[in-house]
């Protein structure tokens, strides 16, 4: 089979936001790429890890690892490349770095942002710490390196309620996600653990979209409908949500969950993208939203770094940023391990 009859293979059910269709004849113009970016990828000892949230092209053309923030930090951990090309957004490339200070990462985007991780600074984060004294300051993952550098522990969707509860101190500010600290004040709650969280004011401007009251009409027209959602959403639309995970952990409910029931996603589109490709036998129903930072990421951005990276592809921290951010990050796999035994 030729690579754009492979990519047609893979791609041509996803229906999910702006990036398909996917027609034979777009895979055949992609093919020429996709076949260049192998090729590269051997010459330079590259690896490429790609998020759920990037186009279906990059991610089932090119990627080699495929996942969250967690799982992509895992990987980013354990490659033997020399060069780390990351397909997502800054914030996750630096945590690459960090855990990778000899290999060189690369950023495909130009427009790699997050509307969580740009809400806060490390000067925010002090002054913080002056006005709470005695608190243990979390951050989720997404934040900067400096940001992560200020604060005791780092958390990802994954492992964040479990890690929250795990931690000793009864005082935690948690930062910079609003949402998702609500979810976990009512979590920690239900689970009859008391603690003092004080939150910060960022949000991710995708998943604050998702409106309760559409997805409550969206339940009444399809009986039986799973509603699945993603910690960084509201309140409101976590208690109307059958299950609530990370991206790898919506991934893996969908694929145990044999009932035949359809699924309401509540996250970037992407992830429904995904899962339109690796369950093409499931059904998805309703909207998504998606992330424009994320789809800044293309198949030229992908070569072009692989060929002549400009020094703004290349992510650089400085030894103190990084030895600050490298144990906030620690303290995360030490939890989350301690979590797994
Ligand atoms: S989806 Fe939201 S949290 Fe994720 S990168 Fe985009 S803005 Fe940031």
């Amino acid at each position: 089979m030729s690579t754009a009859e492979k990519l047609y293979e893979k791609l041509k059910n996803v229906e999910s936001g702006t990036s398909g269709p996917y027609s034979l004849e777009r895979c055949r113009q992609m093919a020429p790429r996709v076949d260049e970016i192998k090729r590269l990828k051997q010459e330079k000892n590259a690896v490429i890890l790609a998020h759920s949230y990037v186009h279906p092209e990059i991610i089932y053309g090119v990627s080699d690892f495929v996942g969250d923030s967690y799982q992509l930090s895992k990987d980013a951990k354990a490659t033997t490349a020399d060069v780390i090309v990351f397909v997502a957004v800054r914030f996750m490339a630096e945590t690459a770095k960090v855990l990778n200070p000899d290999k060189e990462v690369r950023i495909p985007s130009r427009l790699s942002g997050c509307s969580l991780a740009d809400s806060i600074t490390a000067e925010d984060v002090r002054r913080l710490k002056a006005e709470h004294p005695g608190f243990t300051f979390v951050c989720y993952i997404n934040t900067s390196a400096e940001v992560k550098a200020e604060c005791d522990v780092c958390v990802t969707s994954s492992n964040v309620y479990d890690i929250v509860q795990r931690i000793p101190s009864d005082q935690i500010y948690f930062l910079p996600d609003k949402l998702m600290g609500e979810n976990v004040q009512d979590e920690m709650k239900r689970r009859g653990v008391a603690k003092d969280i004080r939150l910060y004011d960022g949000t991710c401007y995708v998943h604050a979209e998702y409106d309760a009251e559409r997805v409550r009409r969206l339940q009444a027209q399809h009986p039986g409908l799973k509603v699945l959602s993603h910690p960084e959403c509201t309140r409101d639309i976590i208690e109307q949500s059958d299950f609530v995970a990370s991206t790898s952990g919506l991934m893996d409910y969908m694929q145990a969950d044999q009932t035949g029931s359809a699924y309401l996603l509540l996250t970037e589109c992407g992830l429904a993208g995904r899962a339109q490709v690796d369950m093409p036998g499931k059904t998805f129903i309703g909207p998504c939203f998606e992330c424009k930072y994320m789809k800044s990421n293309s198949l030229d951005d992908v070569r072009r770094v692989l060929v002549h990276p400009e020094p703004e592809d290349i992510i650089e921290i400085s030894p103190d940023v990084r030895a600050g951010a490298l144990r906030c990050i620690d303290n995360m796999f030490t939890y989350a391990e301690m979590v797994r035994d």
